[in-house]
């Protein structure tokens, strides 16, 4: 694959040039506490990529240092996911926990220089002596320790001896440090848990930033790539492997920008989500964002290689389109597979002035793909055609078959319409037709004129397959959660019909179904008896025009944006002032890093979120997060389009926004909509609500009656919920919520299902 040249490939050009590296070792670093996504799919490929691109290595590393949540199924996950790709670790599959007890040791050697402490202060009063962005911190009393004392506590702690959080090992660096980071980090702490691998062996785990750089220094790594959010941290990993004085050569670390898509939510914990509320079928449901569930889905390797090349490595915190991955994979199958055709709704044809039985000889291709194959297409008396490729009362423009038009049945003949019969309440059962002998595609002298060519199936020969029509998995651009969950993500027709060449190939094949999309044979449930096919992925981007149609989505929803984030070219540091800020952000605030970087990054939007924080509601201050939340998910869309001063709403506003959210007057669903409205009139956010009615509904005596009225319509559901399906917990609480349009407070409808379904 060729790559152009990425500020990461010049760095290691540079290193092996200078000497100071010999050869280029990367890593793949997941923590084995869910299945890889689409955003690990890009650290593989940076990681994997560039060691193979400099005849280096790669490994693979499980950083399984957070016992309560990891797993060995996970770990199989990550390899798989790494092996689909195409990438080899040979034997470079390593574990953190593997070095634990050589990262004990180094923790003993940083205590006997002076440079470590056992500190026994609460978690809460370090947060405190930690200080703020304008004010040093201060020291704990016990960082007075002797060596023989802090060396005592730690391995009493190492024993045992104590209970979790009692003490900590931290770091002696500098308490008025300006990173914030630097404030004596915590290197291990007291956690009595099973470790899926090492057992019980240990009651204390080190820190991601005391493991990482001296798991990266033990196997010899010369460059350790990973995302931005970790860019204060680079501080600590270096004092660490200088401090401990190891030879030479050091790994360094280097970031890049995390991938975001939009329709889509990336982060394990939100994914597991996903699985454990049954929303999804497990980790490799073909909607998730997940390399399994692509890979079941019949995403090939190379359509996500080619997509993770044409982001590239860099342009700080981008939301890529998911339109351009579904680009690459249409992309990629436009011109590998075989196009056969399948009736998803059939409706029944018989072509009257038929006798006999035929087969076509059909191309798999069309003509401007160099690729040979054909296959024979049996054809009869009785076909069917989709039933919406026929209308009685056509709309002008409606170019398939009605009672005065002809089609062309694809690779066949062409067919006029002669009689259309119903049952009794006028449902149209059958089309009897009549065929044109003259008019056989390839030798067509009937001189009939047809506007399209539809796709059919011979009734005697078609194999009835399932087929799986997937969409994506939320319907709104910047989703959140389960509660913006496309309810049409997927669609399952029991009795399609395909033609008979179809079900001959073996499993692993993907096809184009003319004018339907691209299917893939699903690699768990087909059978030859009972075959099944999954939608990769339809020919054309639909939502491009849904959106387009409602209006809601910003224009970058509409159409790849190849150009924009095609940028090569190495993301700034973050200035000294920006740091500080990202800083004040995640330990004053507490907002997570991404939400903090995201914020630092952009002067416009972080002077936008002060204002609101200082200034909304003087005598009751805001949440910080939620604030942060609607800033950087809203706000932020908003000010891609427009200057500061072309905005609507003011800071006040996004302010009160946000307290109605938080004080649950509304819930954080409506207060999109609500946002919307915001940003097209200006009015105040209780204004909007009052008007269009949108106050939560949180008061039982109203929500109950709705309960009682899904209960007594699903009754099949209720059985099979009381029956042991707890699954089913998710459709009620949605039927309410989407029978309250969404006013409901989600919370009080889950107690309330919950206790009358028991
Ligand atoms: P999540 O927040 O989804 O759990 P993570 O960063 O905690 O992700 P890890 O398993 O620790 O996941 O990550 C393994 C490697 O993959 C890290 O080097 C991380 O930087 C990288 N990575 C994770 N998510 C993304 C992403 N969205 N884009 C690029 N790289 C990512
Ligand atoms: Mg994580």
């Amino acid at each position: 694959m060729s790559e152009s040249k990425d500020f990461l490939r010049t760095i290691v050009e540079k290193d092996l040039k200078s000497g100071k590296c010999k050869e280029v070792i990367t890593r793949f670093p997941p923590e084995p506490n869910g299945f890889p996504h689409i955003g690990h799919a890009k650290s593989i490929f940076i990681n994997f990529g560039i060691a193979r691109d400099y005849n280096g290595h790669c490994n693979l590393r499980m950083d399984d240092t957070n016992p309560t949540k990891e797993d060995t199924r996970y770990v199989e996950a990550l390899k798989d996911a790494v092996e689909w790709l195409g990438f080899d670790w040979g034997d470079n599959v390593f574990f953190t926990s593997d070095y634990f007890p050589k990262l004990y040791d180094y923790a003993v050697k940083l205590i006997k220089m002076g440079k470590a402490y056992v500190d026994s202060l609460t978690e809460e009063e370090i947060r405190e002596y930690r200080g703020t962005v304008t004010q040093a911190g201060k020291r704990s009393k016990y960082a007075q320790r002797s060596i023989e004392e802090n060396l005592d506590l730690f391995q009493k702690m190492k024993k045992g001896e104590f209970k979790d959080g009692e003490h900590v090992l931290r770091a002696k660096i500098d308490m008025s440090a300006a990173n914030m980071k630097m404030r004596d980090p915590l290197l291990y702490r007291i956690r009595h848990v099973h470790h899926f691998r090492a057992g019980d062996e240990w009651s204390i785990y080190p820190m991601y930033d005391f493991a990482h750089c001296l798991s990266d220094y033990i196997e010899g790594i010369s460059h350790s790539l990973c995302t931005l959010e970790f860019e204060n941290n680079r501080d600590i990993y270096n004092w660490v492997l200088e401090e401990l004085e190891l030879k030479l050569p050091r790994p360094y670390q280097y970031e890049f920008a995390r991938l975001g898509i939009n329709y889509t939510v990336m982060s394990k914990r939100k994914l597991l989500e996903l699985v454990e509320s049954g929303q999804v079928n497990g980790w490799d449901d073909p909607r998730m964002p997940t390399i399994a569930g692509y890979r079941r889905r019949g995403y090939t390797p190379e359509s996500i290689l080619n997509f993770c090349n044409q982001i590239g490595i860099a342009k700080a915190n981008s939301i890529v389109d998911v339109a351009q991955l579904e680009f690459c994979i249409r992309n990629d199958l436009n011109k590998k597979v075989p196009r056969v055709m399948c009736v998803l709704d059939p409706l029944k044809v018989t072509i009257e002035n038929y006798e006999g039985f035929e087969e076509i000889d059909a191309s798999y291709y069309p003509h401007d793909i160099p690729k040979e194959g054909s296959r024979k297409i049996p054809f009869s008396r009785d076909i069917y055609i989709e039933r919406d490729d026929f209308m009685q009362n056509p709309p002008k423009g409606y170019f398939r078959l009605t009672p005065e038009q002809p089609v062309r049945l694809r690779h066949g003949y062409i067919i006029t319409c002669k009689e259309v019969v119903k049952d009794a309440s006028g449902n149209i059962t059958e089309i009897k037709a009549q065929y044109h002998p003259e008019s056989k595609s390839g030798s067509d002298s009937s001189g009939i004129k047809v506007k399209s060519a539809i796709q059919w199936v011979s009734a005697k020969e078609a194999k009835t397959v399932e087929v799986r029509l997937y969409d994506r998995l939320f319907k709104d651009e910047a989703p959140e959660g389960l509660e913006d969950i496309n309810p049409d993500s997927l669609q399952v027709i029991k009795n399609a019909l395909v033609e008979p060449a179809v079900i001959t190939v073996r499993p692993d094949e993907r096809f184009q179904f003319e004018r339907q999309g691209y299917f893939y044979a699903d690699p768990i449930d087909y059978t030859y008896e009972a075959p099944v096919f999954n939608k990769i992925v339809g020919l054309k981007d639909s939502w491009a025009k849904k959106t387009k149609a409602s209006e809601r989505a910003p224009k970058s929803a509409t159409k790849p944006q190849t150009k924009k984030i095609q940028v090569d070219g190495e993301v700034a540091p973050m200035s000294e002032a920006q740091r500080t800020l990202f800083d004040k952000y995640t330990l004053e605030l507490e907002l997570n890093s991404e939400v903090a970087n995201i914020l630092a990054r952009d002067e416009q939007l972080s002077n936008f979120y002060y204002e609101s924080l200082a200034l909304s509601v003087p005598d009751s201050p805001v949440n910080p997060v939620g604030l942060a939340n609607i800033v950087t998910n809203e706000v932020a869309r908003e000010l891609k389009e427009k200057s500061v001063n072309a905005l609507k709403f003011n800071p006040i506003q996004i302010g009160e926004l946000a307290k109605m959210v938080e004080e649950e007057t509304i819930s954080s669903k409506i207060a999109k909509q609500v946002f919307q409205v915001m940003a097209k009139t200006g009015e105040n956010p209780t204004q909007i609500v009052d008007a269009c009615g949108l106050v939560q509904i949180s008061d039982p005596s109203k929500i109950l009656p709705i309960i009682d009225e899904i209960i007594a319509k699903n009754p099949d559901n209720v059985a099979k919920f009381k029956a042991g399906n707890t699954k089913l917990l998710g459709f009620f609480v949605g039927q309410v919520l989407k029978n309250t349009g969404g006013k409901a407070n989600p919370k009080v409808v889950n107690e309330l299902v919950t206790r009358k379904l028991k």
